[in-house]
């Protein structure tokens, strides 16, 4: 495998697949720079080693060839603006302007390439479209990790024509480097925190951690299937009746192993699926009929943060409630929290999965934590399986 840190780009020109998937406001402003500011550690490398850079994403999800409200151009003044530099756009990511426009780039220059999926090969993982876009460089860089769950022609596929020229950008490896810490060596003890909505989509991520956590935190609403699996009364709550029994079986494995699983005992219950709703502290296995548990109440969040507290490495995905409404954003809060205090002390924690990433977000913590993985869907599957097609196809 290249480091990419050591490698030197003097020369060369780097293809490089970077996730500029960005909000753009009506007018094509963009209003969220995030994804952008974070590919610049990448690219500047490359262009302060005297390479080149044609960078490649995808925007939105157009539908049939290309789309003025999908065009990447939109986030050209953006990216010149914080590298610095005049970036250069070529208006289809393949072809004879393309090929034309690449040759020219000189050490320190840069090059955007129009929207990959105004191509459907892209998302097919064509071999021919993957070429092409090959053919542009001396070099394949990957730091799209968001992606990299998908074997797209720009994210997997096209690695191949790089035998010995393929690596991943700063993003990526800190990706991974954060991962291999919850996934292969974690420190003990090791607490995984998981909630969300429904455990059916999370089953294969707890299954693959049950072999490795000393304690499984469960919230959210995925706590109710659990309750009612063990005759508890759960009134009106989220609940996914065809999988009691596969909570009954989670609970029995984690037994047979050792590991400790913790449920919350009580719950804050609302009368309606709303911020403005009556809502009171009930034991989380005796709700009314008609009412809705909707967060964690103080009890288990003390169960909890003691558990958090004492652990050396913690995992997080999915909220403990339905953090979006403030009256039911306290349980998250406060995991939130007992995470910060053990990273303070020591621990190494890592937040991922769309919600929870969101959730550290809004709650001003995500400074707190060791690491928030910008993955959503890839991170998910990298708990599920271990690898991503996007991450092997660049190892082998
Ligand atoms: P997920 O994408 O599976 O991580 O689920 C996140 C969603 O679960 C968020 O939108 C939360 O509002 C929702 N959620 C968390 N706790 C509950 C609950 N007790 N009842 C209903 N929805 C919940």
């Amino acid at each position: 495998m290249i480091n990419f840190d050591t490698y030197s780009f003097a020369g060369k020109r780097a293809i490089v697949r970077v996730d500029f998937n960005v909000p753009l406001d009506k007018a094509f402003n963009v209003t969220d720079d995030n994804r952008i500011r974070a590919a610049l550690p990448t690219i500047k490398k490359i262009l302060s080693d005297g390479g080149s850079a044609i960078l490649m994403s995808h925007l939105g999800r157009p539908k049939d060839g290309p789309e003025e409200k999908f065009s990447l151009k939109h986030i050209l003044p953006t990216l010149s603006k914080h590298l610095g530099v005049e970036v250069k756009f070529a208006p289809d990511c393949i072809g004879a302007e393309a090929v034309q426009l690449s040759s020219a780039l000189k050490p320190g220059e840069v090059l955007l390439l129009e929207n990959l999926r105004f191509y459907k090969e892209e998302e097919k993982g064509d071999e021919g479209f993957a070429q092409k876009l090959a053919n542009l460089a001396d070099v394949y860089v990957n730091d799209a990790f968001g992606t990299a769950h998908r074997a797209h022609a720009s994210t997997t596929i096209i690695a191949k024509f790089f035998p010995q020229n393929k690596m991943f950008g700063y993003l990526i490896q800190s990706e991974l480097n954060g991962l291999e810490k919850v996934l292969h060596k974690p420190q003990k003890p090791y607490t995984a925190v998981l909630g969300g909505a429904k455990v059916s989509t999370k089953i294969t991520i707890i299954e693959n951690l049950m072999d490795k956590v000393d304690n499984l935190i469960i919230g959210g609403g995925m706590m109710f299937t659990f309750i009612k699996a063990q005759g508890g009364k759960i009134g009106s709550s989220m609940v996914e009746d065809d999988k009691l029994d596969m909570a009954l079986d989670i609970m029995a494995k984690a037994k047979q192993k050792g590991v400790n699983i913790l449920l919350p005992v009580d719950t804050v219950i609302a009368d309606s699926f709303s911020n403005e709703a009556n809502s009171k502290v009930v034991r989380v296995d005796d709700i009314p009929e008609g009412w809705l548990g909707l967060d964690i109440a103080q009890d288990s969040v003390e169960q909890f943060s003691k558990v958090i507290e004492n652990s050396k490495t913690i995992l997080w995905n999915g909220p403990m409630g339905v953090f979006e409404m403030p009256k039911f954003a306290e349980g998250t809060k406060q995991v939130a929290k007992a995470m910060a205090r053990a990273t303070a002390n020591g621990a190494f924690s890592l937040v991922g999965g769309g919600d929870s990433v969101a959730a550290i977000n809004s709650l001003g913590l995500a400074d707190e934590v060791s690491y928030v993985s910008t993955g959503g869907g890839a991170l998910l599957e990298y708990l599920e399986n271990g690898d991503l097609p996007g991450i092997k196809a660049v190892r082998e």
